[in-house]
């Protein structure tokens, strides 16, 4: 069995699911706002609701930003509000270190942690502001996680297969060809390509 995933990762694998359902083109970040390892708010960046997407109308640019979007940060923190849930001593899973301004709102929101997977222009005065309402900051590998059933039937599938082939006279050189591939889709350990 692979190794159980850890809460950091559980939240932050969240987080990146939920960047699955940006609708902004430029960059796709998720939001996952945690109290006692509880999830209390997700968002994504996307614009305000029943609103044109960036995806179907382009993005609205000006100086260089989508003003079109709300940032994952504050649609989760605006969730909470919209829905009266205390954001105060909560933790927030970002898929990218937050902009300045989702900086602010998160120290406004009494939020204790922000974990991050990717840097993302780190500003400079995100991080002293951070720092100054004494918020912990802390980077998050994102691990990739696999949700493939079977996995061991389906390479014992394709063994045997390939292994009928052999006996029905593909040529060797063929063979041997599919089964680097399956190895390498597989990985070893799972026998496809041992002889
Ligand atoms: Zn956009
Ligand atoms: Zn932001």
């Amino acid at each position: 069995m692979e190794q159980r995933l850890s809460w950091d990762q559980y939240f932050m694998a969240q987080s990146h699911l939920l960047a699955l359902r940006s609708t902004c083109t430029r960059l796709a970040v998720g939001a996952t706002i945690v109290r006692d390892k509880r999830i209390i708010a997700g968002g994504y960046n996307g614009s305000i609701a029943g609103g044109d997407h960036c995806i179907d109308h382009g993005c609205y640019v000006i100086d260089n930003h989508c003003v079109r979007t709300i940032h994952a940060e504050m649609n989760s923190i605006l969730q909470c509000a919209k829905f009266g849930v205390p954001t105060a001593g909560a933790d927030i899973y970002v898929t990218h270190f937050p902009c300045l301004q989702c900086c602010k709102a998160i120290i406004q929101a009494g939020i204790a942690t922000v974990y991050y997977a990717e840097a993302y222009k780190n500003h400079p005065y995100a991080i002293e502001l951070f720092e100054q309402a004494g918020v912990r900051v802390e980077q998050v590998m994102h691990k990739e996680i696999s949700l493939e059933f079977n996995r061991a039937e389906k390479a014992e599938y394709i063994k045997n297969l390939l292994e009928e082939m052999k006996q029905n006279g593909t040529d060797h050189e063929r063979i041997d060809k599919l089964q680097a591939e399956a190895g390498e889709l597989f990985g070893t350990g799972a026998g496809i390509t041992a002889k």
